[in-house]
């Protein structure tokens, strides 16, 4: 699905602008096309932007660190991550959280091993049978692309509401099988919740309205909510 731009794209997060510019021109040397983030929140939105092939993650970051950046990037996608780890302490960190991260490089380093790691996660790549793992797709008529955050029916967009969004992506992760009210608030509400289980009902209803009779979103009597 990603045109070929987008798939030499690389995102790199990293505050320090020395060790940014550094990457950004050896990348760029190698054909890549990069956008640099000097936090976290700026990467998660390049990232959300432009759907890059893959992105440059330090973890020392001033607003939230690089694994928690990690984390919301695998909440909706499986973009490839390389981390920039400074201490050993970093290290275990990468590999000991189960963040899903495809590769790590060691302070001080130098930038042509960066690029030759890019290379060799790229070479990777994903399956060649597999489409967008990014992109659910719901029944005939509805696809989730979760790393632009936009729901199309039949092809055209359908305005959601960024709780809408996150709880049909939520359904469509888990096609077939029953939510609680609880669960779907864990997941899609987390800590910010202030409500009751009403207000899952409500966003639903919300949903339900936006998206038409064809979802097939099912209510499961006295358990919650399941698609599929
Ligand atoms: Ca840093």
């Amino acid at each position: 699905m990603a045109d070929a731009a987008a798939e030499r794209t690389v995102v790199v997060i990293e505050d320090d602008a020395h060790i940014a510019d550094l990457v950004d021109l050896y990348l760029r040397e190698a054909g890549f096309r990069v956008l640099l983030a000097a936090d976290g929140g700026r990467g998660l939105e390049l990232i959300a932007q432009h759907r890059p092939a893959l992105a440059v993650l330090d973890v020392g970051l001033p607003d939230i660190d690089g694994f928690e950046v990690c984390r919301r990037i695998r909440a909706t996608s499986a973009l490839p991550v390389m981390f920039l780890t400074a201490r050993d302490g970093e290290i275990d960190r990468v590999l000991g959280l189960e963040l899903g991260a495809d590769d790590y490089v060691v302070k001080p380093f130098s930038p042509r091993e960066v690029v030759a790691r890019v290379k060799a996660i790229l070479r990777r790549g994903q399956p060649a049978t597999s489409a967008d793992p990014s992109v659910l797709r719901i029944g005939d008529d509805f696809d989730v692309d979760t790393v632009r955050r936009e729901v199309r029916r039949r092809n055209e967009p359908v305005a959601l509401a960024t709780r809408e969004f996150d709880l049909l992506a939520h359904l469509a992760r888990n096609q077939g099988v029953a939510l609680s009210r609880l669960q779907l608030i864990d997941a899609v509400w987390g800590a910010d919740f202030s409500g009751d289980d009403r207000t899952v009902d409500v966003h639903v209803r919300q949903l339900r309205k936006k998206l038409g009779d064809d979802i097939p979103l099912a209510t499961v009597w006295g358990i919650g909510y399941r698609l599929g």
